[in-house]
């Protein structure tokens, strides 16, 4: 995490401290003068509060004790209160459902670069284990080399249960394809998250020049007020033991994958 989104969300908590302040002082001047000029102040105190409320869930939630089976993407999120449903204006694709503490951040930064005409429509959010697993048995094939397959799937596919997809908190957006970031419109798009996306709390997690994991994936995004808490608990709570279930799954060890690929993230930018 930048000192610029740390220092936004303690702006932002002071600001809300100093919201709720001036309304307490507004309220008691005008309980004293009882003019109709106070209850005015009040009004566009309260109203600036509303504006405002967006910022407040820059503030990291607290995340006591997330179960393996969330870390492991074995979930239905339709049916399940952690996550929500994103409406369907800001998906490119298909229904799409999110971290319920992804969702509001997503959408104001969805808005503010949809005003300088970016398009950042969701290709993917949550994924389960079944949907990456179905994934990547499709790309997955028998060799006498299952490690090269494997490593070649794990350009840009994580194993079934290493996604953090799996955790509601990451977002494709725009377009997954390489091609796309050398148009006009690519280029605007990555330039405009590069400046803005770590003031909303998302990060690029997989930069370009990192020694391990996946390729550099410009469409990725990761919201870190709530991921960061998601790999904590999953260097504490998962195994080996528990990448299992899938193609080629016993090379999971060999390869380093927990370290190399769920941890081979960006660590100089955020
Ligand atoms: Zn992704």
């Amino acid at each position: 995490m930048t000192k610029t989104a740390y220092s936004h969300r303690h702006w932002n908590l002071y600001m809300n401290k100093m919201n709720f302040f001036l309304l307490h002082i507004a309220l008691i001047t005008s309980l004293i003068s009882c003019t109709g000029a106070s209850n005015n102040t009040i009004e566009s105190i309260s109203a600036k509060t509303s504006e405002d409320s967006i910022v407040s869930d820059t503030i990291i939630p607290e995340y006591p004790d997330i179960a393996k089976e969330y870390l492991l993407g074995k979930f239905n999120p339709q049916n399940d209160t952690m996550f929500v449903k994103v409406p369907s204006q800001y998906c490119l694709l298909r229904v799409e459902y999110i971290h319920k503490d992804v969702l509001e951040p997503f959408i104001a930064m969805y808005e503010a670069a949809a005003k300088e005409g970016i398009n950042l429509g969701i290709i993917s959010a949550v994924r389960t284990f079944d949907t990456q697993k179905w994934l990547w048995n499709q790309r997955y094939y028998n060799s006498s080399d299952p490690k090269a397959v494997v490593k070649s799937i794990l350009s840009y596919l994580a194993m079934p249960g290493t996604s953090r997809h799996h955790w509601g908190t990451d977002i494709d957006m725009m377009n997954t394809k390489l091609n796309f970031f050398e148009t006009e419109e690519g280029k605007k798009s990555y330039q405009w998250l590069k400046d803005h996306a770590a003031e909303f709390g998302f990060y690029q997690v997989y930069t370009a020049g990192r020694p391990t994991g996946y390729k550099e994936e410009k469409w990725h995004w990761s919201y870190m007020p709530v991921a960061k808490e998601f790999q904590k608990q999953y260097r504490e709570k998962i195994t080996y033991k528990d990448i299992t279930g899938f193609n080629g799954s016993e090379t999971a060890e060999d390869l380093n994958v927990i370290e190399d690929y769920v941890f081979g993230t960006d660590t100089v930018n955020i």
